[in-house]
């Protein structure tokens, strides 16, 4: 460990060690002429993708005066925005209840609650306008309630985070050599910020979304087409709405990848390179293969791991869970050892 892990380590406040993610190059896959980097996200306090966010959203709130000492916040998420929350609210002495769709992982679940968070489960079949959807739940909650309505989908410090944190530290530790960049999207904050901030410095890097399928996103940024929603068993990416806070014009390539490729990219991933890479960032990483092989000269691509597998165990690494899914260790297009270098 050199002096910079070192001081990283002791500093006393543990928000600040939120972002300065590490890089890796990801040896041990069929990446065709292109290097393939993954930012472990999972490496947050908190495990994810979303303590940039948390800081962030919760930051403007107590600068625009919304939120006041001791207050309540209410969230709707899959889980991770939710322990991101739970983490700044226990250090900040905020209250926070939670509104989460039961899809969502038991691990997820059970954490946020040992957190200290309220939780309230709702139903996972049901789409933007019926009163049990998660965030017309959320948001009636927070209006009843008079507590402080975080709302990642529609708040601008959710891009921000990205834009002014993750993108500049890809660049930096790319030194200013990033040729695309590989997102997902849930609320479209990652995918958002960074084509701002790449758009800024690097306009030539492809913006490129990797989206499950049943997903509306990728079909929309191919024609502007809202479809209608299937159902995927990825936690934390894919959408039946395009979230407001979110700006998809930028995306260059949209690539639809199934459970069952995304599952099967994880766990080559563990095996390959040691990883233990949650469910999105199968669907992250199967996108950038494909983006990958499709080129015919070197390129440096960036994605992400946004959390990681332990969360994911009794799912998408448990061989009965998939059997039970109807869905075996293989990807859906080509054979397993395709993914193999
Ligand atoms: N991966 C995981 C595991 C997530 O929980 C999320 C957020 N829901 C994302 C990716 C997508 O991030 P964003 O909200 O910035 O689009």
């Amino acid at each position: 460990m050199d002096f910079m892990e070192c001081s990283r380590m002791s500093s006393a406040d543990l928000l600040s060690q939120i972002g300065q993610t590490p890089i890796v190059h990801l040896a041990g896959l069929d990446t065709g002429p292109c290097d393939l980097f993954v930012k472990l996200e999972s490496q947050n306090p908190s495990g994810s993708i979303k303590d940039r966010i948390a800081v962030s959203m919760i930051d403007a709130a107590e600068r625009e005066g919304r939120l006041k000492p001791g207050g309540a916040l209410v969230e709707a998420t899959a889980g991770n925005t939710g322990l991101a929350l739970a983490l700044v609210a226990a250090r900040r002495g905020y209250r926070l209840t939670l509104v989460i769709p039961d899809k969502m992982s038991r691990e997820k679940i059970a954490h946020v609650r040992a957190m200290g968070a309220e939780v309230v489960l709702t139903r996972s079949d049901v789409g933007k306008g019926h009163p049990a959807y998660y965030q017309d739940l959320a948001e009636r909650l927070a209006r009843d309630s008079g507590a402080v309505y975080i709302d990642q989908f529609n708040n601008p410090a959710n891009p921000r985070a990205h834009e002014t944190g993750t993108g500049p530290e890809i660049w930096s530790q790319l030194e200013g050599r990033v040729d695309a960049v590989v997102a997902g999207v849930g609320s479209g904050g990652t995918l958002t910020g960074l084509s701002r901030f790449f758009a800024r410095v690097s306009p030539g890097t492809d913006i490129v979304l990797a989206d499950p399928e049943g997903s509306i996103l990728a079909e929309y940024t191919r024609s502007g087409h809202v479809g209608t929603a299937g159902s995927w068993l990825v936690e934390g990416i894919g959408e039946d709405f395009v979230p407001p806070v979110s700006d998809l014009s930028r995306v260059r390539h949209a690539y639809t990848i199934s459970d069952a490729e995304s599952f099967a990219t994880a766990r080559t991933v563990l095996r390959r390179e040691g990883l233990l890479v949650g469910s999105s960032s199968g669907t992250l990483i199967a996108a950038a293969l494909r983006y990958c092989r499709a080129q015919t000269e070197p390129k440096r691509v960036v994605t992400f791991v946004c959390d990681s597998g332990n969360k994911y165990l009794s799912k998408m690494y448990n061989d009965t869970w998939l059997n039970d899914q109807g869905l075996s260790d293989r990807p859906s297009t080509g054979d397993l050892r395709d993914l193999i270098a």
